[in-house]
């Protein structure tokens, strides 16, 4: 394309041209120690530990990269470069660990497998004007991976001002509210991938699957990140 010759690519960490990453720097990206995603000890396919299963709705995470070096260069690039093709490159690479997870595996091969993304409020929206980092993530690994792609819920906007309320109050009246969609054609044991850049405390996703999870019990969810935030 013309564009690449006028803004050639550039390898966000060596600024060799054409990529933006080029093959020797590929080799620097290491994929992320299986943990639990709560308390962050060692579990076997990222699985939620007992002891936190017992609070959580969420029972595994996958997770690309720490957020750190070139994957963290990678990530800035894409979120505030806007660049689409980085999220591509990116969700390309999530949707091989989903493809050879073995739960994950016989999920998608029996379209029992679905993707989601936590809804930003329309206001929030118009203001990072119609660009939702998550929701093209997400979109490219439905692509990827050739399954849905849903939008399962909904953002409630804050009912109550803030001003006349005290703390506790405060605290209850931020908590995300979701309006959760029409769910009764998804299939009987579905699991949702519920796609995010990078993980935080994951409280909104927290509430998002609870609230999913209130109108369906049987489903299953899994917090799907590029990377983890070395918080
Ligand atoms: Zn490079
Ligand atoms: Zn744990």
């Amino acid at each position: 394309m013309l564009l690449d010759f006028l803004f050639p690519r550039v390898c966000v960490w060596c600024w060799k041209k054409w990529e933006y990453l080029c093959s020797e720097c590929k080799k620097e990206l290491y994929s992320h120690p299986e943990i639990c995603p709560f308390c962050h000890q060692k579990s076997s396919d990222f699985q939620t530990c007992k002891s936190c299963a017992e609070s959580q709705i969420l029972k595994w995470i996958i997770i690309w990269f720490a957020y750190k070096w070139v994957a963290k260069k990678l990530i800035l690039k894409a979120k505030f470069a806007h660049k689409k093709d980085v999220i591509w490159f990116m969700a390309k690479r999530l949707a091989l660990l989903v493809q050879t997870n073995q739960q994950l595996k016989s999920k998608l091969e029996n379209f029992e497998l679905f993707i989601s993304y936590i809804p930003s409020h329309w206001r929030r929206h118009y203001y990072e004007k119609w660009y939702n980092q998550s929701k093209l993530l997400a979109k490219s690994l439905a692509n990827e991976l050739w399954i849905p792609m849903l939008k399962l819920a909904s953002k409630k906007s804050y009912t109550v001002s803030q001003l006349h309320l005290n703390r506790d109050e405060r605290k209850k009246n931020l908590k995300w509210v979701f309006h959760v969609k029409d769910l009764s054609r998804l299939p009987n044991w579905a699991t949702v991938l519920l796609v995010d850049d990078v993980t935080t405390t994951g409280s909104t996703l927290s509430e998002l699957a609870k609230s999913i999870h209130d109108e369906r019990e049987d489903m299953n969810f899994r917090w799907v990140v590029i990377a983890r935030n070395m918080w």
